[in-house]
């Protein structure tokens, strides 16, 4: 029996990478029937809104999916799919292994760092009042002296709730994974309420896993600058929303950038995988731009859906195709204006051609 998994393309690179992405999965004897879901700018004329019911349905259904990346438009007032399908989905948990392949240009030897980010709280809750607006007023009135009578508002909620299942996320996949460290990482000496909340409930959670996985805290400014200079002593990272946007672009950059960096968001019912980039409009239909990242995407959704040996030979036949140079877009060659960068499409080619052969 196949599995079923949604397939929603995206826009912007979302269509071609989808399309490398596809042929690679099916290409390493994966048993996939994909159910596509058109989502996005794409369907909000026709639709009246970017995110339809029956996309929501149908990962509901399926209980996977793997998504192209969606534009947001800046400054329009339209919300973002992605976020707003991992609060649908309540898909709490966004993993984002940063792993250096040889033969990726990179200052660092060894990174093989996973961080693991909340996905529904914090500032991305989309809690916002524009300055001058009655909500802003009254919560500028509830501390005297402490905000601007202009300022805009974005509030942050962390509950104990959401640190908890978030950081019980990262200690499971520690054990299942066999890493030996889970770093937790906020900044409660500014933020005393939220993050103090944060590295609370960690260190509960940490007591039920004494023994099997070690635990430590950092600062986030602190761990930026760790990560800087010194990535192979961390293993998995957790942290709030915000944090984990920044730190897993960060990571990203330590293994070669966005165009290797993949993800996956986890909930209790359902997950659904793509890549850490955006869909980098300016290069829509160009077949230009690095198929790595969905495609591990996908080895992340083999592994979830135990289709082991087909994730391995994927991801040993990616690592081949780096390793060796060749057939690889512009951002992995010395020279991003080198002309022997081949496409999106080519690229995808050569990891079938590579799990064929292996
Ligand atoms: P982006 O990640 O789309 O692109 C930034 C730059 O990174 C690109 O110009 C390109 O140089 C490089 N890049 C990205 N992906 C690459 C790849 N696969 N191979 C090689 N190089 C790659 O970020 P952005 O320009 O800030 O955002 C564009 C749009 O994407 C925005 O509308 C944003 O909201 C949206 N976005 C969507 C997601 C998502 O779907 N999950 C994530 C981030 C951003």
């Amino acid at each position: 029996m196949p599995y079923t998994v949604t397939l929603i393309p995206g826009d912007g690179v979302g269509l071609e990478l989808v399309e490398a992405t596809c042929r690679v999965i099916e290409a390493s004897g994966a048993k996939i029937a994909w159910e596509v879901q058109e989502a996005g700018l794409s369907v909000m004329e026709q639709e009246g809104t970017p995110l339809p019911a029956r996309v929501l349905d149908s990962v509901r259904r399926n209980k996977v999916g793997l998504k192209g990346p969606m534009t947001t438009p800046r400054g329009t007032g339209i919300r973002s799919v992605n976020v707003a399908l991992r609060r649908e989905l309540d898909l709490y948990a966004c993993l984002r292994p940063c792993k250096l392949y040889p033969g990726v240009r990179s200052r660092f030897h060894h990174v093989d760092l996973v961080v693991v980010r909340e996905n529904t709280e914090d500032l991305y809750a989309g809690v916002e009042y524009d300055a001058g607006t009655e909500e802003a007023k009254q919560i500028i009135a509830l501390a005297p002296g402490k905000i601007r009578a202009d300022a805009a508002i974005s509030i942050k909620p962390i509950s104990a709730f959401g640190c908890e299942r978030i950081v019980d996320f990262a200690f499971r996949y520690a054990v299942a994974h066999a890493r030996r460290k889970v770093t937790a990482v906020a900044k409660d000496n500014i933020m005393k309420a939220t993050d103090g909340l944060f590295f609370r409930t960690a260190r509960e959670v940490a007591q039920r896993y004494e023994g099997q996985v070690e635990y430590e805290e950092w600062l986030v400014d602190a761990m930026c600058m760790q990560l800087v200079q010194k990535p192979e002593l961390y293993d998995v990272l957790v942290m709030p929303n915000l944090y984990g946007d920044i730190l897993s672009d960060l990571c990203a950059g330590l293994v070669g950038g966005l165009g290797v960096a993949p993800g996956g968001n986890f909930g209790t019912e359902a997950a659904v995988f793509e890549a850490i980039h955006g869909s980098a409009p300016k290069y829509a239909g160009m077949n230009k731009v690095n198929p790595t990242a969905l495609i591990l995407s996908g080895v992340l959704m083999l592994r979830h859906l135990g289709e082991i040996e087909a994730a391995d030979r994927v991801e040993k036949a990616v690592s081949a195709v780096i390793a060796e140079g060749k057939d690889v877009t512009y951002d992995m060659k010395p020279d991003r204006n080198d002309p022997s960068a081949v496409g999106t499409r080519e690229m995808a080619e050569a990891v079938v051609a590579e799990m064929e052969r292996g």
